[in-house]
């Protein structure tokens, strides 16, 4: 940063949908910042496009952050003294400012109707000109337009654009920015049922809630330079803006989509945090990972802790061109921190996740269990079926032909069984017994381990791949495991 003043920095979404990973990113910039300097990081909610509002959204978006871990320390439900932090709860104030602009002769009223309008726009279409706006009403008298909006005319204020001349943004990643004032609209700050445009809320909240940087996406860029004439007609010193690179879809090729999609192999695409959590991924991988998402440390440091990610963090870091979302990054991120974490909190973080799932599990079980699936784990999801058959007396019916292991027949399964339990019913079961009295069993029956134990496996566990062998008989115990060979034993002999 250029200064380390404490950092007023808001996250503003607009609830419209659900809380994308996309905008994620971007509270996560923002939180990073205020937390670095010592700041505030401020959640607003611009919820002042009543059409698209979506009123779930808000919800979701809560949960979110909450989810990540970026707990906000002004705004919606935390409250603050620059509230209201919804938009359309701030409407007198917009109106004051709307008077100052059309007293100053910064703003105008503007009658055209919504056919004019479209009809305007096709004609410039068609002659070749951007879409935009002629400036119909832009000659009408004050007292005029005055006289017409008392009388119940209905009307929205528009921006008076300055004829001639160009404006110079500063972007804190991109540099300067030149544009024409020609080729900008004037554009519309009230529409016509009277609540503000995201143009004019969004200059007027920032300054007023004493904003000091905006970040935000890409998308956002073209509209700054509206933005700098609001703050300069309204006598405002305006934010650091920053405008953070898009986030290109896997294959690097068009933004990373709205919308979850499905692979032709049905694994699903996931672009929603809520997703995210369902799937398993933790909010300490989720974080790490968004860090890089068009920032970097140094050009190899990949794990960091929060800490590290608020010291370190930069806007001078952070990349002007598209960064593209990378999956297998994140899960190898999240194996990474899932089995960073230590027994006892892998084993609460998986408690809900397999209980969704239907399995009447207890912690104290768990804990035994999750030491042997800890290093094989991408998702919290995936556990539940890993480890299913260790609740529960008996196996539901598995199909008799896994038992068999390669180069051998049905035949062979019954001895191997019978000579398991053999051993197994004399052992103590624990690790190290359990290693040396299969493993002999197996050489006394002149078999490679790894055939002997296919069928001790299969019958105890129900399926061919499961966690490690001795460790999973140590965890279902002599009288589960003698049981279910017996039960195995007795579906090959109907
Ligand atoms: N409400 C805008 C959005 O949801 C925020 C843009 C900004 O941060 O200025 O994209």
């Amino acid at each position: 940063m250029t200064d380390n003043q404490p950092a007023r920095v808001r996250y503003a979404p607009s609830p419209t949908g659900y809380f994308h990973v996309g905008g994620a990113r971007t509270a996560l910039y923002d939180y990073l910042l205020a937390r670095q300097t010592g700041g505030a990081f401020i959640l607003r909610v611009e919820d002042t496009d009543q059409k698209r509002f979506n009123p779930e959204a808000v919800a979701d978006l809560l949960a979110g952050l909450r989810f990540l871990g970026l707990e906000w320390d002004e705004g919606v439900e935390a409250g603050g003294s620059y509230g209201p932090y919804t938009q359309t709860g701030r409407l007198d104030i917009y109106r004051k400012y709307t008077k100052q602009l059309l007293d100053d002769g910064y703003a105008y009223r503007c009658f055209c109707s919504s056919e004019r309008l479209a009809a305007v726009n096709d004609a410039r279409q068609k002659a070749g000109q951007n879409p935009g706006y002629d400036r119909h009403c832009r000659r009408l008298a004050p007292p005029e337009t005055e006289a017409r909006a008392a009388a119940g005319e209905s009307f929205t204020v528009r921006l008076k654009v300055p004829p001639a001349g160009s404006i110079t943004v500063h972007d804190a990643i991109r540099g300067a920015v030149t544009v024409k004032n020609s080729q900008l609209n004037d554009a519309v700050l009230i529409k016509s049922n009277g609540i503000p445009t995201y143009h004019f809320a969004v200059v007027v909240d920032d300054h007023l809630m004493e904003i000091t940087h905006v970040m935000r996406g890409e998308e956002w860029l073209s509209s700054y330079p509206l933005h700098a004439h609001l703050y300069n007609f309204l006598g405002w010193e305006p934010p650091v803006f920053a405008h953070l690179p898009v986030i290109l879809n896997p294959a690097g090729k068009g933004k990373m989509s709205k919308r979850e999609t499905r692979a032709p192999d049905g694994s699903l695409y996931p672009v929603f945090v809520h997703t995210f959590k369902e799937m398993g991924y933790l909010p300490e991988a989720m974080f790490n990972y968004l860090a890089l998402v068009g920032w970097s440390y140094d050009d190899k440091t990949e794990f960091m802790t929060r800490e590290e990610i608020i010291g370190r963090f930069s806007l001078k870091r952070v990349n002007a061109s598209p960064a593209a979302w990378n999956y297998d990054k994140l899960n190898h991120f999240n194996g990474i921190y899932i089995r960073r974490l230590s027994v006892e909190a892998l084993t609460d973080r998986l408690l809900p996740f397999v209980r969704r799932a239907g399995i009447q599990a207890d912690r104290d079980t768990l804990l035994k269990i999750t030491p042997l699936i800890q290093e094989r784990l991408t998702l919290l999801s995936e556990a539940a079926e890993k480890i299913d058959f260790f609740f529960g007396d008996d196996l539901p019916p598995f199909d008799l032909a896994l038992l068999t292991p390669k180069k051998l027949t049905p035949a062979d399964v019954p001895p191997i069984l019978q000579k398991a339990r053999a051993v197994l019913a004399r052992i103590e079961f624990n690790h190290d017994a359990l290693a040396a009295g299969l493993k002999q069993a197996a050489a006394d029956m002149g078999l490679k381990a790894g055939q002997f134990f296919q069928p001790v496996r299969v019958a105890t566990c129900g399926k061919k791949v499961a966690p490690p062998l001795y460790g999973t008989l140590a965890v279902l115990g002599k009288e589960t495991v003698l049981r279910r060979i017996d039960q195995t034993l007795a579906r090959l002999s109907e």
